[in-house]
């Protein structure tokens, strides 16, 4: 577990996604649930802060894709905490429906996806989200929807103390490769790549110091960084 800012913690050693761990004086707050085997290294890590998994109040889960949610369940169990999602992604997240898939290689990549991931099929999203909408974490959380990557993806963005939470808009490294360096998700893990570009250029105007991104390393700049300039050196 690295901490980032106070009260952000980035739970290390998961599959593939990244986690992230809010605490705040409303309770702690997970950012994404890793796949289900991920879930025993999410609460040892939480524990380790002292804390029982019980004390988890929400999962806020960014879109629906089955390395972010496939230890929801289990943690929800576990800990009674409430899951909140962006009202596009719930019937996805809830197992109502399947997500979009263009071609046959995204399809296969989802179902790829759902089988190692282990989440059982769905789980109730308790709190729908709007764009802007504000969650009681951290001093107060805006959810900003980005969709592309998946119809309801979300960011999250703490605006006092620049921290931006941005899903799989963004990747650290290439999973594949493993190099590092910021770049967009492959884009046929997105249902709407091009979208997804507009999201993320519609985060330009953002001031950022803590970067969380969906996969690779979180950046902790050392001076705060409009997106804008950040953006600069993505790789499409
Ligand atoms: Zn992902
Ligand atoms: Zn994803």
């Amino acid at each position: 577990m690295r901490q980032l800012a106070d009260g952000v913690y980035w739970l290390e050693g998961l599959r593939s996604s990244n986690a992230y761990l809010v605490v705040s004086d409303r309770g702690l707050l997970l950012v994404d649930g890793g796949m289900a085997a991920d879930v025993p290294r999410i609460v040892s890590q939480i524990e380790s802060l002292g804390r029982a998994v019980a004390a988890l109040k929400g999962i806020v889960v960014t879109h629906a894709h089955g390395d972010h949610t496939g230890g929801v369940t289990e943690l929800v169990r576990r800990s009674g905490a409430s899951v909140m999602a962006h009202r596009d992604e719930a019937p996805y997240i809830e197992g109502d429906e399947s997500l979009p898939a263009g071609s046959l290689i995204q399809r296969a990549v989802r179902w790829l996806d759902d089988l190692i991931s282990g989440g059982s099929k769905g789980v109730e999203v308790e709190k729908k989200l709007g764009d802007q909408d504000c969650l009681e974490f951290l001093g107060g959380l805006r959810v900003i929807h980005t969709p592309g990557h998946t119809p309801g993806s979300i960011s999250l963005y703490q605006e006092q103390r620049e921290i931006l939470f941005c899903g799989d808009l963004l990747f650290n490294g290439d999973l594949f490769t493993g190099r590092g360096g910021l770049r967009q998700a492959p884009r046929f893990f997105s249902a709407e790549p091009d979208e997804a570009t507009r999201s993320l250029e519609g985060l330009a105007e953002l001031d950022v110091k803590v970067l969380c991104v969906g996969h690779g390393e979180p950046l902790v700049l050392e001076n705060s960084m409009k997106m804008e300039q950040v953006l600069e050196n993505v790789r499409a």
